[in-house]
């Protein structure tokens, strides 16, 4: 047995994984977190809102699933708080074996209108939360030969559209971020991989519409069909579900090869 082999610190194979999915209150995090639960992982929700909501949320998964499920509200734009986060789910769990980085908001508005704060709180929150969550959870699933790391990108981080500059920036950034890492984590059996979703109907879609119907001049049912369903061959949203049953494939033993993807789930989008 080599050194590097005798140092890890192994899991009995019959002990629940644990994984972290940060901003899992709401939209894809949400749908993310209830499918690694269903396949029996023990589940760290974050994000925020109402605390009877989320709580309510909590108690439902536990109690359709059968894992355990806590919640740490930590806020993605503080470091401190984000290794917290970490630290917390490995004491609670004993590991952190997959870390979903999911949390993310979007501005639309055209550069010159484009507010400062905006694009601190976009690179905070979508990329740079990434990096802290990651180097937080990384050496613990190097010492353990064990780690799946997700990345929530988007179509966005392989395209651009306009009056999106901060949310393209950051979400290319994810994907050059999760390049890296694949090759970091490459000899320690740590896979890290982006999902590029298209539009998922989710509430930070939704909230989108009227201020791109304002930056293009349009009603909101024109954006609907001629900007979001446009862009999409297959004419469909895409679902929370669609994104979870693949977070779920990625973190078997089967995608064990794949690493630094960026993976389209876009009905054909930047196919095009
Ligand atoms: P959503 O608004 O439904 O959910 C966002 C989640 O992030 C919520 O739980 C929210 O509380 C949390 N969050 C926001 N700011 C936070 C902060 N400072 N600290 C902690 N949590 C915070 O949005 P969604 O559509 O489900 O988006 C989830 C991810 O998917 C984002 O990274 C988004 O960019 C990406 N994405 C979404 C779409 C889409 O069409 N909806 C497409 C591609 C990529």
């Amino acid at each position: 047995m080599s050194e590097k082999v005798s140092e890890k610190v192994s899991k009995p194979e019959d002990q629940a994984k644990s994984a972290i999915v940060t901003g899992s209150t709401s939209g894809i995090g949400l749908g993310v977190a209830e499918a690694l639960a269903r396949a029996g992982m023990n589940v760290t929700l974050n994000g925020f809102g109402d605390a009877g909501e989320i709580e309510a949320i909590r108690a439902r998964i536990a109690r359709d699933t059968g894992v355990e499920v806590r919640y740490d509200g930590a806020d993605m734009t503080k470091p401190e708080a984000i290794r917290r986060l970490v630290e917390g789910a490995e004491e609670a769990f004993g590991s952190v074996d997959v870390l979903v980085n999911n949390a993310g908001i979007q501005h639309v508005s055209p550069l010159e209108e484009f507010p400062e704060a905006k694009w601190d709180a976009i690179i905070a929150i979508n990329l740079s939360s990434v990096f802290h969550a990651t180097k937080a959870a990384f050496g613990g699933m190097k010492a353990r030969g064990f780690g799946r790391i997700i990345n929530i990108a988007s179509a966005h981080g392989l395209v651009a559209s306009p009056f999106k500059s901060a949310y393209v920036s950051a979400k290319h950034g994810v994907v050059g971020f999760t390049k890296t890492i694949a090759l970091e984590g490459a000899e320690h059996g740590v896979t890290c991989n982006a999902i590029c979703p298209g539009y998922v109907k989710t509430p930070l879609v939704e909230k989108q519409i009227p201020d791109t119907a304002k930056a293009r001049g349009m009603t909101e049912e024109e954006v609907v069909q001629k900007v979001i369903l446009a862009a999409q061959p297959t004419k469909e949203f895409v679902t929370v579900e669609q994104i979870g049953a693949l977070a779920v494939f990625l973190c078997s033993d089967d995608a064990a090869s794949i690493t630094g993807a960026a993976l389209q789930v876009d009905g054909g989008w930047v196919a095009q």
